[in-house]
């Protein structure tokens, strides 16, 4: 069975982030979603949060696992048995650093490959902080983030 990670901090996950699951799960028989738990980022929506929305966003997705994580994102692979690691790719300003954290994960972890997808020319410009961004002024959002963020979005930031 061939098993692939997706790490990512997911905050929230957009319909960037979608468009790369549903085509990673093609390729693999498995996928797990890790949600970095990662309190030194500050991010908006709770681990938990982040695993619910991603949850709700992919239920059209059956080869799809959603986990939270903290620490090593090759622990996390080992702990799942998955030789793949999976990123999107939007623009050559994401290459550089994805290539060193590739690399650094090959060295410390033989057994596992990153695979890269390009994004969507339409969700090339599309990020987790500029939704966040335009969602905390109040317009409309409903074409980067499926319905049920959006919505969790508003209230998060009503509050
Ligand atoms: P991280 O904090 O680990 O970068 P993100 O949630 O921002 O976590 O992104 C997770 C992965 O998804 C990264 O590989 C990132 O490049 C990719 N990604 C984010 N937005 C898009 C998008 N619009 N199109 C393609 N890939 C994307």
């Amino acid at each position: 069975m061939k098993i692939g990670i997706y790490p990512g901090s997911f905050d929230p996950i957009t319909k960037g982030h979608i468009d790369i699951i549903e085509r990673a799960a093609r390729v693999v028989d498995k996928l797990v979603i890790g949600v970095l738990d990662n309190s030194e980022k500050k991010p908006l929506f709770s681990a938990e949060e982040r695993v619910e929305l991603i949850k709700e966003s992919l239920k059209h997705v059956p080869n799809v696992e959603v986990e939270a994580f903290h620490g090593l994102t090759v622990d996390f692979a080992k702990n799942h048995n998955a030789k793949i690691l999976v990123r999107g790719l939007r623009a050559v300003t994401d290459f550089e650093y994805e290539l060193q954290i590739a690399q650094i994960n090959h060295k410390i972890a033989g057994e596992l490959d990153t695979i890269f997808f390009t994004t969507s020319v339409e969700y090339s410009y599309l990020s987790s902080s500029v939704v966040k961004e335009i969602a905390k002024y109040g317009r409309d959002i409903s074409d980067f983030v499926p319905g049920i963020v959006a919505e969790a979005l508003s209230k998060k930031l009503e509050k």
